[in-house]
């Protein structure tokens, strides 16, 4: 912990579900945080139509980090700034998979730095092995009948095909 208090980094994102590769960031982060609240977005703020609703990816993700005390989940709505710094958080974790993120990723940054200037993003490198992974090739994958079980935590992967069974 620093003089400044304890280190909380933000991890935002829709979240659905929680892949493998996101659970690599978390704990990458967690390696310069003392705690990570991963805050699973809105509708309303996401771009993509979901699959899980927000309760049922927050409990996803809590199940996931069960082990994990240093790791909170809550849902957010609004302006993510605003709700960093409710929680005390000066720093947004985001993942970079590849060029094809960058763009957007650098924008947000920029765009939060603006309307909070003490906010800092933060971009990780996931393992090679999940730096083509993502909650929508899951999906769409999944939906397909194809096998997501090397993408995804195994309760994650029983709840999809549950999901999916119910459509
Ligand atoms: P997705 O793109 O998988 O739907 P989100 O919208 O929930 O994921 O993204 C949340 C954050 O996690 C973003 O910064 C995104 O770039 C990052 N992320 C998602 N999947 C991965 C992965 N496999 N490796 C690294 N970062 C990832």
């Amino acid at each position: 912990m620093s003089e400044r208090g304890p280190q909380v980094s933000i991890y935002p994102g829709s979240f659905d579900p929680i892949t493998l590769g996101h659970e690599d960031i978390v704990r990458r982060a967690l390696l310069f945080s003392d705690r990570v609240i991963v805050a699973v977005a809105h509708t309303a703020t996401q771009r993509k139509q979901g699959l899980f609703t927000i309760r049922e990816r927050v409990e996803l993700i809590r199940h996931v980090f069960h082990d994990e005390p240093r790791v909170a989940v809550t849902e957010f709505s609004g302006l993510l700034v605003d709700f960093a710094r409710t929680h005390g958080a000066r720093m947004l974790v985001r993942g970079l998979r590849a060029v094809s993120d960058f763009e957007y990723e650098f924008q947000m940054a920029l765009m939060n730095r603006q309307l909070w200037p003490e906010i800092e993003t933060v971009f990780l490198a996931p393992d090679v092995k999940y730096s083509y992974l993502s909650a929508s090739l899951v999906r769409e994958i999944a939906s397909l009948g194809g096998d997501v079980a090397e993408f995804v935590d195994p309760a994650v992967l029983d709840r999809l095909q549950r999901k999916l069974a119910q459509k």
